[in-house]
């Protein structure tokens, strides 16, 4: 009489055991779940990424400036639209940066992108602004140009395109690069940030 209870008990906490050992077998053995599961955390995961590249992508220097050349005749003066926006040159030894020795920060004078710093800063005596180096390879860009008779590298700010000047191989250790650039398409910024 007390065995029946005890066998129906018995088997029914068999059963349940092997439900659960069932579901956990069937949950474990249910791969396609878990690829899902991880493939979500991925996407997760990469799209936040993304969002903060985006992020620092707007407050970095990748983004680039465009604008009409009509609204870069209303920023800039005759001379700095000239070099600046039509590839011109300012006569030799006469921009306000070459005989310059301060502290600071160069930037394109066209958009306020910082090109080149007083560190990279020599004599050259070929009488504009001479640097060795630019602030680091996303803030200018190179392109050969063949104009007047002559191939050189021309040196294009990397966030609105404005000609700065030109790159030759005739500058000093380490980099034995002269980046030849004109005071016109520069404006200089001190530690405190004043314009000089
Ligand atoms: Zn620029």
């Amino acid at each position: 009489m007390k065995i029946k209870p005890l066998l129906i008990i018995a088997i029914v906490v068999i059963g349940v055991l092997i439900f659960q050992f069932r579901n956990e077998l069937f949950s474990g053995g249910h791969e396609p779940d878990n690829n899902n599961v991880s493939e979500n955390i991925t996407l997760v995961s990469d799209s936040s990424d993304s969002d903060n590249k985006q992020t620092q992508g707007d407050n970095m220097s990748d983004e680039k400036i465009n604008k009409t050349e009509d609204e870069w005749k209303q920023k800039l003066s005759d001379e700095e639209y000239h070099v600046l926006r039509e590839k011109g040159t300012e006569k030799p030894f006469t921009g306000k940066y070459n005989d310059f020795k301060e502290v600071g920060t160069f930037y394109c004078n066209a958009c306020g992108n910082p090109v080149f710093k007083s560190t990279a800063k020599f004599e050259s005596g070929c009488g504009w602004p001479s640097f060795f180096e630019a602030v680091n390879d996303e803030s200018i860009v190179l392109t050969e140009d063949r104009s007047h008779g002559m191939i050189r590298t021309e040196v294009t700010c990397g966030k609105c395109d404005s000609h700065l000047g030109h790159v030759f191989d005739d500058g000093p250790p380490p980099t034995g690069k002269r980046y030849c650039i004109n005071s016109v398409s520069l404006e200089f910024k001190d530690k405190n940030g004043e314009s000089k």
